[in-house]
Parts: structure tokens; sequence; C-alpha cells
């Protein structure tokens, strides 16, 4: 899986799923612009990259806002020239039964994960348009399948699937390439805030999820980041359009 010296844009990166995709792909190579929120969140995966050799910048971005996402992409093209990977990985929830869900939690999810993929998408081709190459990974779930308490989050990773597909038939002559993730049960601090939210125990949610899958366990953020960097890879030019489920077989 070669990425070896592609300039990658992670989103929401400063913990979670988005931190491991960020140093994987160092690991192999790649010169990563880790964005959070805030720069204090990307201090840590920056340092751990750089700590393990590799090569990281740390720039605060919002995805939901156009004008940051515009920001971030001139910071990484100002310091690296390029961009040659976008994860659109930046995600946030507010579950609730659809009785409950408020106006501000439903907008305030559709407007990190559908817009935050299409505005970093949209600065993205941009930039590699020009270069005639570039690999988009967007981040959907099972959830997109449906699922109880998860009315805005579901309709945002269904939504993202379209795009994906979109995304694909619009720039694959360009040499980019746009697929997603869709991952199950993952260990991070949003399924430790979903067993919050239920009062459950974290320990004994993962044991129920563990369960359901095929392979017996619940996902780390580790599995998912080696599927992206499959579609990130140099090598998998012939790949788009795809939602790759990682799942355990769940
Ligand atoms: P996480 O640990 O909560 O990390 C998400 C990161 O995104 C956080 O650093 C968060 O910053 C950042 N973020 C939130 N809103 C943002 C915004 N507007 N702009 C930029 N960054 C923002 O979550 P995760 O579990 O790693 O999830 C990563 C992705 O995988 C998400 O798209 C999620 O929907 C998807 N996913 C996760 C699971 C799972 O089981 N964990 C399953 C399916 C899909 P803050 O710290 O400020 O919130």
């Amino acid at each position: 899986m070669t990425v070896t010296h592609r300039i990658a844009v992670v989103t929401g990166s400063g913990r979670g799923i988005g931190a491991e995709t960020a140093k994987q792909l160092a690991q192999h190579g790649a010169k990563v612009v880790v964005s959070d929120v805030t720069m204090a969140l990307t201090e840590e995966t920056v340092h751990a990259i750089q700590e393990a050799g590799g090569e990281a910048i740390g720039v605060a971005a919002d995805v939901s806002q156009r004008s940051q996402v515009e920001a971030l992409f001139s910071t990484a093209m100002e310091r690296f020239g390029r961009v040659d990977i976008l994860v659109n990985n930046a995600g946030i929830i507010r579950d609730n039964l659809v009785y409950k869900m408020t106006d501000e939690d439903f907008d305030a999810v559709l407007n990190v994960h559908l817009k935050g993929t299409f505005l970093c998408s949209q600065a993205a081709q941009k930039v590699m348009v020009p270069n005639q190459y570039g690999r988009i990974i967007n981040f959907s779930s099972t959830s997109a399948l449906g699922n109880r308490g998860q009315v805005n989050y579901s309709a945002a990773k269904a939504g993202i699937q379209g795009m994906t597909k979109t995304l694909s038939y619009e720039l694959g002559r360009y040499g980019i390439t746009c697929n997603a993730v869709a991952p199950g049960f993952i260990e991070t601090d949003m399924t430790r805030a979903t067993a919050a939210r239920m009062g459950v125990d974290f320990e004994a949610l993962k044991a129920a999820a563990a369960k359901e899958a095929a392979v017996l366990r619940v996902g780390v953020p580790a599995d998912v980041a080696h599927a992206v960097l499959f579609f990130a890879a140099d090598e998998s030019s012939f790949i788009t359009g795809q939602v790759l489920y990682v799942k355990g077989g769940a």
C-alpha cells in the first residue's frame, strides 16, 4: 500500500479513528495535515507522528464552516504545495429518539458530517484536479442502514454514501477516486458517549456488540485506519465509488 510522499489531510484527527488514520498514513510515508476543531486537539497526534520520525502539521478547522475549510486547504498548499489524500473523518453524535430530536441537534449532525464532507471534498478537488490525482475517503457508518436514536446521524451517513458515488462519477476522469468506509462498533470516545447516553456500562455495551459480530469482538481504530489506507494507496486507482463495511461481520 503505497502512500509514500503523498500529502494527506485528515479531518477530526485529534483523537479516535482519525488520529489512528493520521498515524498509519505517516508510518507509511505520507506527510499529514492533522486537523481538528481546535489547535490544542491536534497537538497529541502531531507529536506522536513526529516522535515516530514522520512529518505532520496541525491545523484548526471546523469542517462545517466554509471559510475555515478554505483556510485549511490554503495552509496545506502553502506548506506542502499539493494535497493528494483527503480523509473526511470528522464527526459528532447528538442522539435522541425522533420525538425528542431538536432542530439544533439535527442540524449540528448534518452540518458536520454531510456539509463538512461536501465542503472538504469541494476544496480538495479544486487542488487535486490540476494534478490529475486524488484519493478522497469518506466516513459512512453501519447506522446508514438505520439505527434507533440516530435519525440525524443515520440520514447523514446514508447521504455520505450517495455523495461518495456522485463524487466518484464526477472526479474519476481527473484521476481522483472517492470511496467510503462504513464502520460498525469501534471502541472510541464516540461509542463511550453512546454508552453514557444509554446509561449502560461501556464494557457491557462492548460485550453485547461483540456477540453480534462474526469475529466476536468490537473494532478498534486501527481496523478502520487499515481500510482507509487501502483506499488511499496509489495502487487503488481502479477502485472508486465503493462503500466498505468494517464491522467484523456483524
Ligand atoms: P471521536 O473519537 O469522537 O472523534 C471525532 C473527532 O472529530 C474528534 O476529534 C472531534 O473533535 C472531531 N470533530 C467533531 N466535530 C468537528 C468539526 N466540526 N470539525 C472538525 N472536527 C470535528 O469519533 P470516532 O469514533 O473516532 O469517529 C470518527 C468517524 O467515524 C466519524 O465520522 C464517525 O461518525 C465514524 N464512525 C465511528 C464509529 C464508532 O463506532 N466509533 C462507527 C461508525 C462510524 P471534538 O473532540 O472537539 O469533538
